[in-house]
């Protein structure tokens, strides 16, 4: 089997799951097992695949074609202009999100923040990367998500800058009475009753801890603005993304514990980015 003919097989299997973006993957998963990039899989349709190449490109089919997602399947996913690891128990980094480190670089100067949630740690990690001053807590209650952070925070070498917490409502006593200068979380914010309608590569393989927003989707913002006034110190802030038609209204309207709205900032039709002031 030729490359062209290679790609013309991939593709065909990734069609036949549905997979969206069947054309550019299947170049993707040709580069994944041959080393190479896009330009070169291009100019040399002609080479020959090997039988150990078509053994690995099929595993790897198989794998997509069950809709398993392709950062797991690669172990990696882009944020922030880097690369961070990723795979079965977390979730995977949204570009959306990278407005949330926007907004939090915009404001935060120096100190610590706390990232609730933090997942593979691509919120908080990439504070402190772009910004020497920043401290971090990294807090999840999953363990297996802790585990991706631990790594990621191996990976950018950045063990003496942040803490990795792996409970919900306790602070390290160093900072849990006042002690954090900004809160950023993306939490889970989708209603229980619509993860079963979730496109496959979310509702299959993705954590439903990280997805579950409770029966409205707003269960976890609840709880962010109950413990932030104890958390933040005065002048500190929350910043949440909200996401999900609606969602922003319902968070507004909730009650905020003496929480001022300080910002809201649509990010598209569905996500925005809420900061909130500890007055
Ligand atoms: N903070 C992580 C992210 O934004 C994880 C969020 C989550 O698990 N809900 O990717």
């Amino acid at each position: 089997m030729t490359l062209i003919e290679a790609k013309d097989y991939v593709t065909r299997k990734l069609k036949s799951a549905d997979v969206p973006d069947y054309l550019l993957e299947s170049d993707l998963l040709l580069c994944k097992v041959l080393g190479c990039d896009r330009a070169w899989l291009l100019a040399h349709g002609d080479r020959q695949v090997f039988d150990h190449e078509l053994e690995h490109l099929n595993a790897l089919i198989d794998r997509r074609c069950r809709r398993e997602p392709l950062a797991y399947i690669f172990g990696e996913a882009p944020f922030y202009g880097r690369t961070f690891l990723v795979g079965e128990g977390v979730l995977i980094p949204r570009q959306e999100t990278e407005i949330l480190v926007d907004m939090a670089l915009s404001f935060a100067k120096e100190g610590v923040v706390l990232d609730w949630g933090t997942g593979s740690g691509c919120v908080i990690l990439s504070l402190l990367l772009e910004n020497p001053s920043l401290r971090g807590i990294a807090l999840d209650l999953s363990p297996k998500a802790m585990r991706w952070a631990w790594r990621n925070v191996d990976r950018f070498g950045l063990f003496d800058r942040v803490v990795l917490w792996h409970e919900s409502a306790r602070l390290p006593n160093k900072w849990g009475d006042h002690g954090l200068d900004m809160i950023v979380s993306n939490p889970p914010y989708i209603p229980t009753a619509d993860i079963g309608f979730l496109m496959p590569e979310v509702r299959l393989y993705e954590p439903r801890s990280a997805l579950d927003g409770g029966p409205d989707g707003t269960q976890w913002y609840g709880f962010l603005f109950k413990n932030a006034p104890k958390w933040l110190k005065r002048g500190g802030l929350l910043l949440v993304e909200v996401g999900g038609r609606g969602r922003e209204e319902a968070v507004l309207s909730m009650d905020h514990f003496g929480l001022v709205v300080h910002e809201v900032k649509r990010v598209n039709n569905s996500v925005s980015i809420v900061v909130f002031k500890n007055e």
